[in-house]
């Protein structure tokens, strides 16, 4: 069954979600506020979907780490919530640099096996960027690669970081790529690689998308190296329209990044990070310590995350609800944050989304 309404679906049934529903109706969602600008943005999130009666009731969940056996590890409670609960809405993480523990993001995305990272970009109609029009999707892998966390110190002056690709995990997010690209009518699956120069790894990945390829003859598949892509797609992105693009791990983020400064910037883009059980929804921003505690934050990154997760659960007309009463917000242009130049402050913006529900 196809829910796909042009807006921001993760492939909804793909992971096929049987969520927990409670006596009362309700589903139960884990929800991690985050740090930084988090807990502003999840109060939007909350003041909206009350206001639209979407039927959730939150579970809050502390992730602060916890040292199990020297590792980095999410507290249990945690775990087994989003266990339990089967999907999550997360905020930004803080990560450290450098020394510390482990990042959380990555410990997350380890823990419950979340292999693939959606990320749609699309424009914003009444919001001027320097292209219109723009609806590209990339898909990360996302457990691996050169975030395989594998790092030694050599010898003095010398280190290494290994890029670590699996047939395994590569076969899962290029599979994934396929029935996305079906599901949200995408016609082509394109493979965004260096194997010129990563012979082995990236070579493997790509291999790997060239045998996936014949299980799936309706979807044109091609490939293209990372350098062309950003070339190709500062100078146009809307020929990547009809393209799912898929790729390793550090090419993905660094990539989607750059198409959502295509669209307007950090504060507008969503992501999923979906596995075989359970998925977590997430803005691509991290927690902006800049602005944090000032009002400033805009929240419609994490709120585009968070219709992608009613979409992969299948409530379809609250998504498709709540998205047109940002839509039309943005469109207005009265209440923008001000990373979009305008001046509202966080809860104000809400409240005019609100207004328009
Ligand atoms: P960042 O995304 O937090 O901020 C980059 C710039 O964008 C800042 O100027 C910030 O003010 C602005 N910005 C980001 N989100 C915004 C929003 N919603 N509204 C308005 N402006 C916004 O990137 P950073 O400063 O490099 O990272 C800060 C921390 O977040 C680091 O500890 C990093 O590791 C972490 N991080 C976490 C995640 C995650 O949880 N998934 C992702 C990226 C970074």
């Amino acid at each position: 069954q196809r829910s796909w309404n042009r807006g921001y679906a993760s492939e909804v049934k793909i992971g096929g979600f049987e969520g927990q529903k409670q006596s009362n109706g309700k589903y139960l969602v884990s929800l991690i506020e985050g740090d930084g600008i988090g807990p502003e943005i999840s109060q939007s999130v909350k003041d909206i979907y009350s206001a639209a009666n979407v039927p959730i009731d939150w579970e809050p969940i502390d992730v602060t780490p916890v040292l199990v056996d020297g590792k980095t590890a999410i507290p249990q409670p945690a775990i087994d919530s989003i266990k339990r609960n089967l999907v999550a809405l997360k905020g930004p993480l803080a990560t450290p640099i450098g020394k510390g523990h482990v990042s959380l993001n990555l410990t997350l995305r380890r823990t419950f096996n979340l292999f693939a990272n959606v990320r749609p970009c699309k424009s914003i109609v009444g919001y001027k960027t320097p292209y219109d029009g723009v609806d590209t999707v990339l898909i990360r892998e996302n457990t691996e690669g050169e975030y395989s966390g594998i790092e030694h110190h050599v010898v003095d002056g010398v280190v290494q970081s290994i890029k670590l690709i699996t047939r395994e995990a590569s076969e899962r997010v290029l599979k994934y790529a396929f029935q996305y690209a079906n599901a949200v009518g995408k016609q082509k699956v394109r493979v965004v690689h260096k194997a010129t120069i990563m012979k082995q790894s990236d070579g493997l990945f790509l291999e790997i998308g060239k045998e996936l390829s014949k299980q799936y003859p309706e979807i044109q598949f091609d490939y293209e190296l990372l350098d062309n892509t950003c070339l190709n797609m500062v100078t146009d992105p809307t020929p990547y329209n009809d393209k799912v693009l898929v790729m390793p791990n550090l090419y993905g983020d660094i990539l989607s990044d750059m198409c959502a400064g295509l669209i307007g910037g950090l504060g507008l883009t969503p992501s999923g990070n979906i596995g075989d059980k359970c998925s977590i929804f997430e803005a691509v921003h991290g927690s902006a310590p800049d602005i944090a505690g000032k009002a400033l934050a805009n929240p419609t990154a994490l709120l585009f995350s968070s219709i992608m997760m009613l979409q992969h659960m299948g409530l379809n007309e609250h998504a498709t609800k709540i998205q047109k009463a940002i839509f039309d917000t943005l469109a207005e242009g009265k209440y923008l944050t001000g990373d979009l130049g305008g001046s509202a402050k966080t809860h104000e913006y809400a409240q005019a989304i609100i207004d328009k529900l």
